[in-house]
Formats: structure tokens, sequence, C-alpha cells
């Protein structure tokens, strides 16, 4: 199951999507025709699967084939692997904000860091500790930079 909240910010149309992409998913009938900018908040996709995926991408590569400037931010876990995992899942559009998995070095809370695209690369692969919510302990990151961040060398 999907759910979508819809926005018009100025120009650009807003989708935050919320659920699971399966083989129930049908995106055009829950986002609609294609927009020119076209925003795709992803934080609370906790899961997609491989038919979920082919859903995606002709979805997408609709819109990027109609002209629509493509956004997806902050893109949960689930969300970047398939981006690793997938040459040409974003269909031409920008990853702007991906999440990260943290995990605390004391009370092995896991916790989940935002991080711009942009800062990323700037960081080249060494990330920085986060404050555990929990605890206050120094939470590290929970994968391996080169395979998680492998998308930024594209
Ligand atoms: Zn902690």
């Amino acid at each position: 199951m999907i759910q979508v909240e819809k926005e018009q910010k100025g120009s650009i149309s807003v989708y935050k999507l919320s659920g699971n992409i399966e083989e129930d998913t049908h995106l055009e009938e829950i986002l609609g025709p294609p927009k020119p900018q076209m925003e795709i908040h992803c934080k609370n996709i906790s899961r997609i699967n491989s038919i979920g995926v082919k859903t995606w991408i002709k979805y997408f590569q609709g819109c990027q084939k109609a002209g629509s400037k493509i956004t997806y931010v902050e893109c949960s876990t689930a969300i970047v692997e398939q981006i690793n995992l997938i040459l040409n899942f974003n269909c031409g559009g920008t990853v702007e904000s991906v999440y990260l998995p943290f995990s605390c070095t004391q009370c092995r809370t896991e916790l989940a860091g935002l991080f711009k695209v942009v800062d990323l690369k700037k960081l080249n692969m060494t990330l920085p500790t986060l404050k555990c919510t929990k605890c206050s302990g120094k939470a590290e990151f929970d994968d391996i930079p080169e395979d998680y961040l492998a998308f930024l060398n594209r």
C-alpha cells in the first residue's frame, strides 16, 4: 500500500509518498499525469520490491519523456539501495538528499541521518558522527561508505 500527499509549491508539484511500492502499486493512478516540475519525497517509502521497481521506472521514464524536471528528496534507505543497484532508477531526475543509517556506539540505537547530496560529495566518503537521540552517545555510519554512497560517483 502506498499513499500520497500532494501539494503545489509555486511551479513545483510536490508528492509525499509513504508506504510500500509493490505489485498493487499503480503510480500513474496515484500520482497522475507528469507535471513540468516534480518533487518526490521518499522519506516514508519503507520498501520497494522488484515489481515495484519496474512500476517506478515505467512511471518516471514516462515523466522524463514528457519533459518533467524530477527531483527526489529525503530518499529512504530502501530507495538509496535501488539508486545504487539500478543505473536508471532516477530516470534522469536529480537526487537531492538521502537518509544514511547510523548506529549508536553505546546503546546500539539506530538512527537515520539526512544529508544533502552536494554535502556528501564534499565529505569524500568521510562521514561525520551523529549525536544519539536516546543517550547522547556517538552514533557512527552503519554501512560501507563505498557501497552505500556508490551513486555519488556516477
Ligand atoms: Zn545511544
